[in-house]
């Protein structure tokens, strides 16, 4: 207990070279500290405190990357608006128990003349990046750029980006990390709906009707639970829910295997129920798993 309260009263420092990452990591490992590491766009809500809150348990130290990573957004995405706000961010962050910020700009994170890719193949087929072409090649680069900058023990990550999860898991089984990924919880507001900073875009109208993405989910997940294994019915479950609010535009309803994220045909292991819905100009995805 007393441990806990001295690390929330430890100082923060907020840094944006690799080199000054670099050095108080070096000595974090002198001092046989471990480290965890939550990779995050900043504009940081509960949904990120969570994991913030988590790495504090597990780590000694905690470094938070804020950062809007160019190289996921697609051309016509929304990376000029994407909010930023730095200063609250520190104060979030500081009271969840981190130690280290690093938010550097862009020309720190990627050299002019840079030209290594990093692609997970396969899982990133589908879902979202079927959708979005750039955004896991983006994901990975980012992430296998801290990682390296960071060497950390553990990093977390939200099940929420289910698709990026399982993405950043293969990524450091493939290219042999050291380290441990974490996966952490959806938080979600009073109405049901997962946390993001996107939220941020939706007006009155569309905030209240945006509540219809995991009211969709709950229906298919009741639904499972009562036996219900035929994955057309289920699809057109939530399919009939979204479409019952004027405002949303589906782009996705998919039911993959939660492991190979391939669409299954059948209900008979570990499922992912992923959509991904359009509120006005927002797109917002939501998921949840269910085992047999
Ligand atoms: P972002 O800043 O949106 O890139 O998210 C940074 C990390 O926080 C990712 O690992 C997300 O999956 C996670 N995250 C975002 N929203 C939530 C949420 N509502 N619940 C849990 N984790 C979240």
């Amino acid at each position: 207990m007393e441990t806990i309260v001295l690390k929330r009263h430890d100082s923060i420092k907020r840094v944006k070279t690799v080199g000054e990452v670099r050095k108080q990591i070096k000595k974090w490992k002198r001092e046989g500290f471990t480290i965890g590491l939550v990779p995050t766009m900043g504009f940081l809500h509960e949904g990120h405190e969570s994991l913030i809150k988590r790495a504090a348990e597990e780590n000694d130290k905690v470094v938070v990357s804020v950062f809007v990573n160019p190289t996921q957004f697609g051309e016509n995405e929304d990376l000029g608006s994407y909010p930023r706000d730095i200063k609250r961010d520190e104060v979030l962050c500081k009271k969840a128990g981190a130690n280290l910020i690093f938010n550097p700009e862009p020309s720190e994170m990627y050299y002019k003349d840079a030209s290594t890719v990093v692609n997970v193949n396969g899982l990133t087929e589908g879902l979202c990046g079927a959708r979005r072409p750039v955004h896991f090649g983006g994901v990975c680069l980012v992430v296998s750029k801290l990682f390296n900058i960071v060497t950390p023990d553990r990093a977390y990550f939200g099940e929420k980006d289910a698709q990026q999860l399982a993405v950043i898991k293969k990524m450091v089984k493939d290219l042999n990390f050291d380290i441990e990924i974490v996966g952490c919880p959806i938080v979600r507001e009073f109405d049901g709906l997962a946390k993001s900073s996107r939220n941020t875009y939706l007006s009155f109208e569309e905030r209240k009707a945006a509540s219809i993405l995991n009211e969709s989910l709950i229906l298919a997940k009741k639904a499972l639970n009562l036996g219900e294994r035929n994955v057309g019915r289920i699809k057109d479950m939530i399919n009939e829910k979204l479409s019952s609010e004027i405002l949303t535009r589906i782009d996705y309803i998919e039911i993959v295997d939660s492991l190979s994220l391939e669409p299954v045909q059948s209900i008979s292991s570990s499922i992912l129920v992923a959509i991904a819905v359009y509120i006005g100009r927002t797109r917002l995805i939501d998921n949840f798993t269910f085992k047999v």
